[in-house]
C-alpha cells in the first residue's frame, strides 16, 4: 500500500514536498516507524505511548485529526502535521503555545482547599480531566484558524474544569479570564467535539461556560453590539421599542 506524506524542514527552510511511501503496515503509526526504520530515516514524528494515552502522535490523515497510534490507514491516504501550528520537521509542529493558552484561561489550580472530596465531585469534572492536549482540536478549530489569541476548545475545557472543581475554592478570576478571546468568539461549530479522541465535547463546555458567565453578570458581547446598533427600524417608523404602552 502506498501513502503520501507532506515533508517540511525549518531548519533546512526546505520547501514542503509531498513524500510517497509503500508500507505494509496499517496501523498508521506502525507504518511510520516501518517508513523511519526500513525506507527513510530521516522522516520525523512524535509518539509516546503507542495506545492512545499520550496525546503526542495527533496528524490529519486526509484532513481530519488522528492519533497516529490508533489509525488504519487505506491505500493513497495523505498524511500531514495538525494545522494552525508552526511546523518543525514533517509531522512534527511546535506546541509551546498550549502553556501560554492555559496561562491566560487561568485554568490551573492555584489554591489547594482542605475541603473533602466525594465521588459525585470527582465526576463533575471526569470527562474534562481526560483531556490529553493532543491538539487535535485547535487544528480543527476555523475561528483559531483567523485569531491566535482566540483561547480555544481544549483551554475552555479544561477551564470548565477548573471552574468545577471544589477544590478551587474561587473560580471567579477563571470565569473573568475567559470572557475576552474566549467563549464568546467561539462559532459554536463543533468541529473540535467531532475530531477529539477522548469523546471530550469542547461546544458543548463552551456553551455551559456562556451560561455560567451568565449567571454570574457577564453578557454576551456580540448581543449588546447587536442591541445598541439594531432597532429594526421601528423608530425610523415612529415606533419607540423601549417607551413602553
Ligand atoms: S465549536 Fe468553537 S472552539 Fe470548537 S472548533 Fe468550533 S469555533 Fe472552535
Ligand atoms: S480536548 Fe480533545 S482534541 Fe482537544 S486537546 Fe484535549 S483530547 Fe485533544
Amino acid at each position: 500500500m502506498n501513502i503520501k506524506i507532506k515533508r517540511f524542514n525549518k531548519q533546512n527552510h526546505e520547501n514542503q514536498s509531498t513524500s510517497i511511501f509503500s508500507v505494509s503496515k496499517t496501523n498508521l503509526l506502525q507504518a511510520l516507524n516501518e517508513i523511519k526504520s526500513i525506507s527513510d530515516a530521516s522522516l520525523t514524528f512524535r509518539c509516546g505511548c503507542k495506545s492512545g494515552v499520550c496525546g503526542s502522535c495527533a496528524v490529519r490523515v486526509n484532513g481530519i485529526e488522528v492519533l497516529a497510534c490508533k489509525t488504519i490507514i487505506n491505500e493513497n491516504d495523505l498524511i500531514e502535521p495538525l494545522k494552525n501550528r508552526t511546523v518543525i520537521k514533517d509531522l512534527v509542529v511546535d506546541v509551546s503555545h498550549e502553556t501560554f493558552l492555559i496561562k491566560k484561561s487561568k485554568a490551573y489550580l492555584d489554591t489547594n482547599s482542605e475541603l473533602e472530596i466525594s465521588q459525585n465531585d470527582t465526576k463533575l469534572i471526569d470527562i474534562q480531566s481526560n483531556c490529553i492536549l493532543c491538539n487535535a482540536c485547535y487544528s480543527s478549530c476555523p475561528v483559531y484558524e483567523v485569531n491566535k489569541e482566540f483561547l480555544g476548545p481544549f483551554a475552555l475545557t479544561r477551564a470548565l474544569r477548573y471552574i468545577n472543581d471544589k477544590k478551587v475554592l474561587n473560580n471567579s478570576s477563571i470565569i473573568d479570564s475567559i470572557q475576552d478571546k474566549g467563549i464568546w468568539d467561539c462559532t459554536l461549530c463543533s468541529a473540535c467535539t467531532f475530531v477529539c479522541p477522548q469523546g471530550i465535547d469542547p461546544k458543548a463546555d463552551i456553551l455551559q461556560l456562556q451560561n455560567i458567565s451568565v449567571q454570574k453578570g457577564y453578557e454576551n458581547p456580540n448581543f449588546s453590539n447587536f442591541d445598541s446598533g439594531m432597532d429594526f427600524g421601528m423608530q425610523d417608523m415612529g415606533f419607540d421599542p423601549n417607551a413602553g404602552f
